[in-house]
């Protein structure tokens, strides 16, 4: 990452036309993907230089992923691992976080929402080149210490209203879809749906006045709207 390379991406599912959907689209999007159908070759892979960040399947037929992923965060600390799986119940979002997933996509996925991901976790993985003060009009977003500045007043936000505008304002004059921005300021699926976005998205105009518009793109998302 960083060097120009492609972020390469293992991803470890036995279904075929799961495992080759999600291949294809990653290597539209411009990664290396590799593909192990079981646990047993996924290990054996990562014996060898470790990928940028694995989408790892919860039933594999020789292991059960949540096993698999708890073996491979003790050999690889700081490896993005998204679990991929049909159960969506709390009690295996709890499992699959204790395993130490870093986060959690439930089947069937939309591929955008996935592509979002994996762009948020390599992102986060190399996190340092996006710590920089933006300034968007008179507005000042301060990502390391979770302020926002209109001239040289402070803006009161809640979390996820600084997730939201920190996303928007890093990709300023272009569209965000609610996908994407659910996909990157919400973490987990929880119940989470493209609505809480949008009331969020009303929270921030509020309180940001007349110094920033945040522009809705009909039927697609919103975009931080430039001068
Ligand atoms: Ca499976």
């Amino acid at each position: 990452m960083g060097s120009g390379a492609a972020a390469v991406v293992l991803v470890v599912e036995d279904d075929e036309s799961i495992g080759s959907a999600m291949r294809d689209a990653l290597a539209d999007h411009g990664y290396t993907v590799e593909w192990c159908l079981d646990g047993a070759s996924a290990t054996e892979r990562l014996k060898t230089s470790p990928p940028d960040i694995v989408l790892l399947d919860a039933g594999l037929p020789d292991v059960d992923g949540f096993t698999l992923c708890r073996s491979l965060r003790e050999e690889h600390r700081d490896l993005p691992i998204v679990i991929v799986t049909a159960r969506d119940s709390e009690i295996d979002i709890v499992v699959g976080l204790d395993a130490g997933a870093s986060d959690y996509v439930t089947k069937p996925f939309s591929m955008n929402v996935l592509l979002a991901r994996v762009r948020a976790h390599l992102r986060g993985a190399d996190s340092k080149a996006s710590d920089e003060t933006i300034q968007v009009g008179t507005m000042r977003v301060e990502p390391v210490d979770y302020e926002v500045f209109i001239g040289d007043e402070a803006v009161p936000l809640r979390r996820r209203e600084f997730e939201l505008l920190l996303l928007l304002s890093r990709e300023a004059g272009r569209v965000v879809t609610r996908e994407r921005i659910l996909a990157e300021v919400w973490d987990l699926h929880w119940e989470t749906s493209t609505k809480t976005v949008d009331v969020h998205v009303l929270a921030l105009r509020r309180k940001l006045g007349d110094a920033i518009e945040i522009a809705t793109v009909r039927g697609v998302g919103y975009r931080l709207v430039t001068q």
